[in-house]
């Protein structure tokens, strides 16, 4: 599948908003968008009116862009969406954060979505206790998501978890870092869903 392969950190330099798509660093001052507030590129650090098209166009790549997930993928998000009852810009962030991947790094077993990612993909994590390695399976309220028994030992995971506390816990979830488990409680209101994103805007540009 395609795949962005380019340096990340250009990714949050271009929006001018920090994405969080690395993990540690992300929390330093070696974080490129602290040290470089302009876009990248020869002409990165020029000042541009954008239009009301390109607003919209920017909130809809900083939002595919956190979660990882590409053009096709995002745009059937936004159907799914579109037929659910109440705002479609809510709905839109509520299935992109209930997706396994996501859920997995909120959970506090990875350092960011990527991590998470792969681990899924790798077969590391359950849902419900049956092995899942879809990254964007979406799971929903009430399932329990865990790390398979062989894979407890893992060094990284070890790691993340000992800095959940840091990182703190979103309220829709719960952790039980003892049996390495962790729970759906509610699907995510959009006040619970930290992403500096206008929804609205993207809602705009696929109404078009
Ligand atoms: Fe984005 Fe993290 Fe890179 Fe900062 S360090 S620019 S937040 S990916």
């Amino acid at each position: 599948m395609a795949r962005y392969r380019d340096a990340l950190c250009r990714l949050c330099r271009r929006e001018s908003e920090k994405m969080f798509l690395k993990g540690d660093r992300c929390y330093t001052d070696k974080c490129a968008v602290e040290k470089r507030k302009y876009a990248p590129g020869q002409h990165g650090q020029k000042r541009k009116k954008l239009s009301d098209y390109a607003l919209q166009l920017r909130e809809k790549q900083k939002a595919k862009e956190t979660y990882g997930v590409l053009e096709s993928q995002f745009k059937r998000y936004f159907y799914l969406a579109e037929k659910k009852k109440g705002v479609t810009g809510s709905k839109l962030l509520q299935l992109l954060e209930l997706r396994l991947d996501n859920v997995v790094y909120r959970l506090g077993f990875t350092a960011n979505r990527r991590q998470a990612r792969q681990l899924v993909l790798h077969g590391h994590f359950t849902v419900n206790n049956k092995r899942v390695s879809i990254p964007s399976c979406l799971v929903k309220p009430g399932d329990v998501i865990g790390l398979k028994e062989a894979s407890a030992k893992l060094n990284v995971i070890e790691e993340n978890l000992s800095k959940i506390e840091h990182r703190g816990l979103p309220s829709w979830v719960e952790m039980d870092i003892s049996n390495l488990k962790g729970k759906i409680l509610h699907a995510p209101e959009r006040d619970e869903i930290e992403l500096p994103v206008q929804e609205q805007l993207i809602v705009e540009l696929y109404s078009k």
